[in-house]
């Protein structure tokens, strides 16, 4: 039986994780949960899965969730104090980190410290903080499995490989929603053209992210940190279909790929059985019923935040967590009617661009580069705005 903490439970990863558990009693036991906006959700699945702990991101959310939780035994507490007493709550052998953005970089890393092994979903973690958090989970002898589709295909097509013998680990891209959109028709699309993506269900930061390619960027520096991979060894093809979820390739010409229908109870349900495997209710794949699997280049014309991704893990440093904050602020302005789509891409870049990277050795000196490039892509987002920047 392994004992799970949830950081994040209410998210889109979060319920899939729980769906998991639901029909796995016999392996998975829950005893910590987080969530933040959703309190609805949240007593719902403390009802179901009857945690002995629970964190609200907001404390003074405390007293609505436990007056919604009349005759159940649970401890409730709040902030980000509560958040790492979720996640190295004792008994708990294994944290699914599926808080969304750099919020999640606290309770993780008090994870690690405190000896749990990690199913990471929160991909802005190793974005931000890569080194530092690949050094804590070797320092504390902890295992970290990757949740993201792509990292999982990954994971799965190295093992048993020697690491001198991969020459480029092939990340997949659905492309999402604006793969075949005209270019000059960017200019005019909607948030919910934008939230409407062809083949995954999920959160709306990361389906933004999938429309404007910078979730793959994101990958890009996830893989980086996760695989120990030069940024040259790593590339994007864009495979519209979305059954191939990356691959890796050998100096003898082979390559390994991982397929599977597009559903992220697979890679999540991988994360928490490793080494062994457990049913998840995917649908099987039938070869024989695809019309086709295609790839190609992705445009850095149309897609200008994977070439940003690129730049910031090339410029490395502070400036990957500069990108992190102002892609967050740009996704929230964007859902919030504030900018345009095109306004993204350029926020992030003129955000960076006013940046000098620096040196970073603490998980405080990563939140202070977040904090900096939260700060100076709200300042430039009023100067888009006012028209006094283009
Ligand atoms: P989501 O928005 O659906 O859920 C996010 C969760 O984090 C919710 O439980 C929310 O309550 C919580 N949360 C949000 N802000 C918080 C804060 N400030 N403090 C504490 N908790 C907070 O997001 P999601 O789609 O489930 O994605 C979660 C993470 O997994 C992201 O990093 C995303 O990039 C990654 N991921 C998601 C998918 C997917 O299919 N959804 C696939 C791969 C990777
Ligand atoms: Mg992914």
């Amino acid at each position: 039986m392994k004992q799970l903490a949830i950081l994040g439970s209410t998210g889109s990863i979060g319920v899939s994780t729980l769906e998991i558990v639901e029909a796995h009693p016999d392996k998975f036991r829950v005893i910590s949960l987080s969530g933040a906006k959703n309190l609805e959700l949240l007593s719902h699945q403390i009802r179901q899965f009857r945690p002995k702990l629970v964190a609200v991101a907001d404390p003074s959310d405390i007293p609505q969730l436990k007056g919604m939780l009349s005759g159940v035994d649970v401890e409730v507490v709040g902030g980000q104090e509560g958040l790492s007493a979720v996640a190295t709550a004792p008994g708990v052998q294994m944290v699914v980190a599926a808080i969304v953005g750099a919020a999640g970089l606290l309770p993780t890393a008090a994870a690690i410290r405190a000896g749990k092994d990690v199913a990471l979903a929160n991909k802005e973690i190793l974005v931000t903080a890569g080194h530092l958090f690949m050094e804590l989970v070797k320092k504390h002898n902890v295992k970290l499995y990757p949740v993201d589709s792509e990292h999982s295909a990954v994971f799965q097509s190295i093992e048993g490989h020697r690491s001198e013998d991969i020459t480029r680990i092939i990340l997949t891209a659905s492309g999402g929603p604006f793969r075949e959109t005209p270019v000059e028709n960017l200019q005019t699309v909607t948030i919910q053209d934008a939230l409407n993506h062809p083949n995954w269900s999920m959160g709306r930061k990361i389906t933004i992210d999938s429309a404007t390619m910078m979730n793959k960027g994101l990958e890009v520096i996830e893989a980086r940190w996760l695989f120990d991979a030069p940024a040259e060894k790593i590339c994007v093809n864009i495979h519209p279909q979305s059954i191939i979820h990356s691959m890796v390739e050998y100096i003898d010409g082979c390559v390994i790929a991982q397929l599977g229908i597009p559903d992220m109870k697979a890679p999540i349900a991988y994360a928490l059985s490793y080494p062994a495997r457990v049913s998840t209710g995917v649908k099987h794949l039938d070869l024989t019923a695809l019309s086709g699997l295609t790839f190609y280049k992705p445009d850095l014309e149309r897609f200008p935040c994977l070439g940003l991704a690129y730049r910031a893990l090339g410029e490395g440093e502070s400036m990957p967590a500069v990108m992190n904050a102002a892609n967050e602020v740009a996704v929230e302005e964007f859902l919030a009617g504030r900018i345009s789509y095109l306004q993204i891409a350029r926020l992030i870049e003129k955000t960076m661009d006013a940046h000098k990277a620096s040196q970073i050795s603490s998980i405080e000196e990563v939140l202070e580069a977040d904090e900096w490039g939260r700060a100076t892509a709200q300042d430039i987002c009023a100067r888009l705005q006012t028209g006094t920047l283009q």
